[in-house]
């Protein structure tokens, strides 16, 4: 069996397990000042992520994905999709406990701090008004918040690790270091928060979300016509995690892309399906589909914004820079960047 062919073997097997035995990814530490909210919103993000939904969802996406390609060589049957497989799996080390911890002492500084304020937009919007206006201010943080992790250098670094995918795929979006996910929960859970959402509002909008980021993430070659003034699409979004210097620092939307529009940072790059990556010359990019070295690969990820290198040498000179600061030296990653001993195409 060819390699890529193998690498979406595992990985249907090993989400057909996870479906099977949801245990495996609860383990987690939920504090008890972990408000009701928030831990209700927790709750149904992973049961979304373990419901057979999410995963006949990725399916019809890599059917896609074969039908209508981005960029041959990408997607669900990709390198870097079992990379961020590895990604997935190990989530509970550090989101089920870190980042969930993160959020129980946010939901304790809006309860003792801001005495529990809250807007309780339902009352005023009905369901229907405040599910439309929670999306738009969910995803106006959303936008904000991926700003600031692009121009703020510390930042940048740990949403580098996200950047650094060259095949793009709906699992691509589970490469997020727990440290951006700590600085995304600290900038857009209290204001999510205080909309005072019920719990199965906030819940399913956090869920509506997985797949959505899912898809824009797919190696699918598609702008969703008409709708791209509105929406971000997987053309959009790869532009967005695009190597060229030209695309830097462009479409920061998650759902709409209003606010590319509105704040001047939407690319002009109608029709483009560039390859991607970071021009980050140490990054550790998977190499092999073998498991221990997509775990060794995994551990070496998570360690490099902290300016660890396999030698244990620091070398921060190379990954302070955004994306936009960085010119010219994604390009030749991008023309070289051999992965599993293959040449990859740059067309
Ligand atoms: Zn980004
Ligand atoms: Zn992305």
């Amino acid at each position: 069996m060819a390699r890529p062919a193998l690498v979406a073997a595992l990985s249907i097997v090993l989400g057909a397990l996870l479906v099977r035995s949801p245990s495996v990814l609860t383990v987690h530490l939920q504090p008890e000042q972990l408000g009701h909210s928030v831990r209700h919103i927790a709750r149904m993000e992973l049961d979304t992520l373990l419901g057979w939904r999410y995963w006949l969802v990725l399916g019809l996406l890599g059917a896609l994905e074969l039908r209508y390609p981005a960029r041959p060589g990408e997607g669900l049957s990709s390198l870097g999709a079992a990379q961020d497989l590895v990604w997935l799996l190990l989530a509970p080390l550090f989101v089920q406990t870190l980042v969930r911890f993160h959020e129980g002492i946010l939901v304790a500084v809006h309860q003792r701090l801001l005495g529990g304020a809250t807007l309780h937009l339902e009352r005023a919007l009905g369901s229907g008004g405040t599910v439309v206006a929670a999306i738009v201010v969910y995803d106006f943080f959303g936008w904000l918040t991926h700003v600031i992790r692009h121009r703020v250098p510390t930042l940048w670094r740990f949403h580098e690790v996200h950047h650094s995918q060259r095949s793009m795929s709906p699992l691509a979006d589970k490469r997020v270091h727990f440290v951006e996910a700590i600085v995304i929960a600290t900038i857009a859970l209290l204001p999510m928060i205080m909309l005072g959402l019920a719990p199965r509002t906030g819940g399913a909008i956090a869920a509506a979300s997985l797949f959505y980021t899912a898809f824009i993430h797919s190696n699918i070659r598609t702008d969703l016509g008409p709708l791209r003034r509105v929406l971000v699409s997987p053309q959009a979004h790869r532009v967005h995690h695009s190597v060229h210097p030209e695309h830097a620092d462009t479409n920061f939307g998650v759902i709409l892309l209003v606010w590319d529009r509105l704040f001047g940072t939407l690319a002009k790059a109608e029709g483009e399906y560039p390859t991607t990556g970071v021009s980050d010359a140490w990054f550790p990019i998977e190499r092999s589909a073998r498991p221990a070295s997509l775990v060794h690969t995994y551990a070496r990820q998570v360690l490099h914004p902290f300016g660890v290198t396999p030698r244990g040498a620091h070398r921060r000179t190379a990954i302070v820079r955004g994306p936009g600061r960085a010119r010219g030296r994604g390009l030749r990653l991008a023309e070289t960047g051999a992965v599993g001993g293959r040449r990859r195409s740059v067309g």
